[in-house]
């Protein structure tokens, strides 16, 4: 789950890391007071959306300018104008895909004077089952170019939980960035209270784009994302509350609320399987026989038949599912619920596209009967590979 800026600028606050003063603004009416409240002579007004490289990025309306959705305002009037101009508008990035995303929050800031900006990011590196921190002093432009021209010039420091972070950690990310003097000791203040944040509160991404060195010597963070563990947010009830569902896919959001494990991806065969093994499998093999996968799905152990419609009329919902494979292996599934499940989701939103069903397991012969007696225009298969390359072939000709 990700969060706003804002709001992981609240946190890192409220864990006393350095982070500038500001207002979150919903209406355009309320901008100017808002920006009002804060010092100036800089004001910097900050479109609000689950995606980065804002500042570059350009909004699809003209009226809303086009020098991006992080502009410097010189004025209190100034920076509600371009507020004004931002809210509503739609705003296309290089992680936004070219739908873009609408703005609907904006978040004016205490303006910095910036000498250096820096890179600064927690992360868990699945390939050593640790907590890496990345620094580097290439910040505030894409760190995956300076990762691809110039690796060299960025730093990783890995964490042994066994000792947790420790002061030569915070050292070696403020050697990384070339601080010197006053500021390592508050390079490492801020690791320390970046590392402790993040353990406290079950995050999986921390990034710090940028983290700047400002004209009187001292270090703030600029930009903030981060990203929490989905399988931890019940332990947190205060970042649930942070939850954005207009920036989520739809699909998800919907599927979530059933309790489906849910994921939209990019290819033609939607998939409904039990079991997180099953579906990974089920889209290995669809892979194999020449397709891709529309989707991960794994309906649970213990589905209900109305669960399973909402599953069917989720994938159905999505235009690039050109042919549907049910791969049910029932354990404490039964097949008969699942094929009751089928047949009332295909009842409800029509089938458009080719139809295969492989079921093995509990009650499978009445489970089949259910099927075949519906009079549906669905294809039996036996096994896994069977029914992959039977809907490969439907899909495909
Ligand atoms: P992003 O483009 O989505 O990553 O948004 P950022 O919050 O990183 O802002 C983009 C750029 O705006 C930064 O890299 C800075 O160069 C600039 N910027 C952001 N805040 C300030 C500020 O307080 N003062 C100044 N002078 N520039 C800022
Ligand atoms: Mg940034």
């Amino acid at each position: 789950m990700n969060i706003h800026e804002y709001q992981a600028k609240a946190l890192l606050r409220s864990y006393g890391i350095p982070v500038s003063d500001g207002r979150v603004v919903l209406k355009a009416e309320d901008a100017k007071t808002a920006a009002g409240e804060l010092d100036g002579p800089l004001w910097v007004v900050k479109s609000q959306i689950h995606a980065g490289g804002r500042g570059k990025g350009k909004f699809v309306e003209p009226e809303a300018g086009d020098k991006g959705g992080v502009r410097l305002a010189k004025s209190v009037e100034e920076a509600a104008e371009f507020a004004r101009q931002m809210l509503g508008r739609t705003l296309v990035t290089i992680q936004t895909g070219p739908a873009g995303k609408q703005v609907n929050r904006i978040y004016i800031e205490d303006g910095s004077d910036i000498e250096r900006e820096l890179y600064l990011a927690l992360l868990i590196d699945r390939q050593t089952s640790r907590i890496s921190i990345v620094a580097s002093t290439e910040g505030g432009m894409d760190i995956e170019e300076v990762a691809h021209s110039t690796p060299e010039k960025i730093h990783t420091i890995t964490v042994d939980p066994a000792t947790g972070l420790q002061d030569f950690h915070g050292r070696r990310v403020a050697f990384a960035l070339g601080l010197k003097g006053a500021q390592v000791k508050q390079a490492v203040g801020i690791v320390k209270n970046l590392y402790k944040l993040f353990i406290d509160k079950d995050m999986d991404m921390l990034e710090i784009n940028p983290l700047v060195v400002m004209t009187d010597g001292n270090l703030k963070l600029l930009d903030a994302k981060m990203g929490f563990d989905g399988n931890a947010i019940y332990r947190h009830a205060d970042i649930a509350a942070l939850r954005d569902e207009s920036e989520e896919d739809p699909k998800e959001l919907e599927a979530s609320k059933f309790d489906l494990n849910y994921i939209a991806l990019d290819g033609e065969i939607g998939c409904m399987v039990n079991g997180a093994g099953l579906a990974m499998a089920t889209m290995d093999i669809i892979k194999l026989y020449g397709a891709e996968p529309a989707n991960f799905l794994d309906v649970g152990g213990g589905a209900t038949k109305e669960k399973v419609t909402e599953a069917f009329k989720i994938i159905t919902s999505d235009p690039n599912v050109k042919g549907i494979l049910v791969n049910i292996f029932g354990g404490i599934m039964r097949c008969d619920i699942i094929a009751e499940g089928v047949i009332a989701a295909v009842k409800e939103v029509g089938l458009k596209v080719p139809l295969v069903v492989r079921l093995e397991g509990t009650n499978v012969d009445l489970g089949k009967k259910i099927i075949n007696d519906s009079g549906l225009n669905v294809i039996a298969a036996d096994d896994l590979s069977d029914a992959a390359e039977k809907i490969v072939k439907a899909v495909k000709g």
